[in-house]
């Protein structure tokens, strides 16, 4: 069985896994108690978020850790929320996770502006400037679109933000860029940064959100003041400690490499006149959407399904209809119906997508021929 859906999860890392058990079953100690073993947890808690910052390229600022990006993407904009005549902007790209909060928020009164994107997954920067004021309060935009693999400019968007709304915090949604692409987020220049450890060989159910100054941010659960009181509740430890080191075993830029070839191996061998490639080549190379017209992608999921696994549009907004990202692309429900998302990971071989990449081919033009 090949899998290709790496952008909706990955499989764990034997490291990955060893660490947790360790944590799980030796160590297991609750870091907020007070004897030596739990003190020695909470020592190593705080190495954690020293070595993750450091994977993440900063000095400066906090680790807090969450249940995943989408509890880190919430707390991010909601504990980031103030009372008051302030306006949120978002990406229309964004993940389920911000992009229905921010659907939230205008149901609750809030003055929020979407910033379309351009033919090729970016967002349109020349929109973005209009959508900024003085009033601007949280500014959220996903670095790689999680169904385009389209690569936003952040150290752009960070100086067009910083310029337009000083007052304004800016949160990334990092989860398909951290492990994946090369970036350094000193010189990023954001305010807050999500990341989740089962989209590179962790844990599902953890993941961090980066804090450059804690002070601005608000709990948005209370309970025992864990996390610097910003995110209360016991620490998941052996997932903390796994996903630490699943990302330590990452070398991004062979990895890097190694996708980009295979993806393009597999653009050589699928590319035929009735099947469109969404993603561009500026963007990451893990992950590539393609449109297969007249058919439904979800039959095209399941014929394949014993043999390879490929995804829809994003594994969390799959079940439903339709998909907000390619819709903001100006791609049509019929079009959209037929969208299939292949995910790399550096693990598979040159043999293993070409074979992936004919089969999906023959696959859908037999289906075709067979509907007309
Ligand atoms: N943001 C992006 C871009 C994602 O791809 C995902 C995972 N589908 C999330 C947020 C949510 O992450 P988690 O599964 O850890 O809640």
């Amino acid at each position: 069985m090949i899998y290709l859906d790496n952008a909706a999860t990955t499989k764990m890392s034997d490291k990955a896994v060893e660490e947790q058990l360790f944590w799980a079953c030796s160590n297991f100690y609750n870091p907020s108690a007070t004897y030596s073993q739990a003190v020695k947890v909470s020592f190593e808690l705080s190495n954690a978020r020293t070595r993750l910052k450091k994977l993440l390229g900063v000095k400066n600022g906090d680790i807090i850790f969450t249940s995943g990006a989408t509890e880190a993407n919430n707390l991010a904009i909601r504990g980031s929320e103030r009372n008051g005549d302030w306006e949120y902007v978002f990406s229309s790209g964004e993940h389920a996770s911000v992009y229905n909060l921010a659907k939230q928020l205008e149901l609750e009164g809030k003055v929020v502006k979407y910033v379309p994107l351009v033919e090729s997954g970016e967002i349109y920067i020349t929109e973005l400037e209009k959508a900024l004021s003085t009033k601007t309060r949280v500014v959220s935009i996903i670095f790689v679109n999680n169904v385009t693999g389209a690569i936003n400019n952040i150290k752009e968007i960070s100086k067009i933000v910083r310029n337009k709304s000083p007052k304004a915090i800016l949160h990334i949604d990092g989860v398909q860029a951290f492990c994946k692409i090369p970036f350094k987020l000193s010189e990023l220049d954001v305010d807050l940064f999500s990341i989740s450890a089962h989209k590179f060989h962790g844990p599902k159910g953890v993941g961090a959100l980066y804090v450059k100054n804690k002070s601005s941010l608000k709990s948005i659960v209370y309970g025992g003041g864990q996390e610097f009181g910003i995110r209360s509740g016991t620490e998941n430890v052996p997932g903390i400690m796994s996903m630490t080191v699943a990302a330590e075993n990452i070398d991004i830029k062979s990895n890097y490499e190694k996708v980009k070839l295979l993806r393009e191996k597999f653009e050589d061998a699928i590319r035929d006149d009735k099947i469109k490639l969404v993603s561009t080549q500026n963007g990451s190379p893990y992950i590539l959407s393609l449109l297969f017209e007249g058919i439904n992608g979800e039959t095209l999921v399941r014929i394949l399904e014993n043999d390879i696994i490929v995804g829809r549009g994003s594994a969390c907004s799959s079940k439903k209809a339709g998909n907000h990202v390619l819709q903001a692309m100006d791609y049509s429900a019929e079009q959209i119906k037929g969208a299939i998302r292949v995910s790399f990971d550096s693990s598979l071989t040159e043999e293993q997508v070409v074979y992936s990449a004919e089969k999906i081919k023959n696959e859908y033009l037999s289906l075709l021929e067979k509907l007309k």
